[in-house]
């Protein structure tokens, strides 16, 4: 099968997951599950946490507040969004923005394992300390594994089934929104994808 249209397998599995928590609330809100968006063939796959209302409504990664600041940092490394893949761990809602439950991350995990199998990017943005969790355990970095302030700006080489790829841990993007003077930090973070590019 193409890559796309294993990708459309995942996005039809998700429309119709009715054991997740988080399906009532999408279907009575008439939200859309956001499943990912960009180049099947990217080298480069970023990974958020969780879509937020904008997502929702419109069934597309990072297009709000956070999504704004993302492509200012993809800007500031001349990166567009059709050369990577955009997507999160937690693929519907949570209400009003919570933190994903360790249920929602076990239950919508294994599609983003199945994405970045289909990818197979030599480079995996983790962004924030939810998607650097589940990355880093998945790729047995676990023992390496501190918190974000610590860790971000920086690249962890691992081992995938596909061969050699770089995790890269970053800031959430939401960081520039709640205090805009973070932006230059989180830019300056970016820059660790120029060698990648
Ligand atoms: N925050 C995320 O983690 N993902 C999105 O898609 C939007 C906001």
């Amino acid at each position: 099968m193409m890559k796309i249209d294993q990708m459309r397998v995942i996005e039809e599995e998700i429309l119709h997951l009715k054991k997740s928590p988080l399906y009532e609330y999408r279907t009575t809100n008439g939200y859309f599950p956001v499943t990912g968006e960009g180049s099947v063939d990217a080298r480069i796959m970023f990974v958020g946490e969780a879509p937020g209302r904008n997502e929702a409504k419109t069934g597309k990664p990072f297009c709000g507040a956070a999504g704004k600041v993302l492509d200012k940092l993809l800007d500031h490394v001349k990166l567009n969004r059709d050369s990577i893949y955009i997507t999160n761990i937690v693929k519907d809602r949570p209400p009003e923005n919570r933190d994903p439950t360790v249920k929602e991350i076990e239950i919508y995990g294994p599609f983003l394992d199945r994405q970045i199998e289909i990818i197979k990017p030599q480079v995996i943005v983790a962004l924030g300390r939810y998607a650097m969790g589940y990355i880093m355990k998945k790729f047995d970095l676990e023992d390496q594994l501190g918190p974000i302030g610590k860790a971000h700006g920086k690249a962890y080489p691992s081992k995938t089934s596909y061969g050699k790829a770089d995790i890269i841990t970053l800031y959430h993007p939401c960081m520039a929104v709640y205090n805009p003077k973070n932006l230059d930090m989180l830019k300056k973070d970016m820059e660790i994808l120029r060698k990648y590019i």
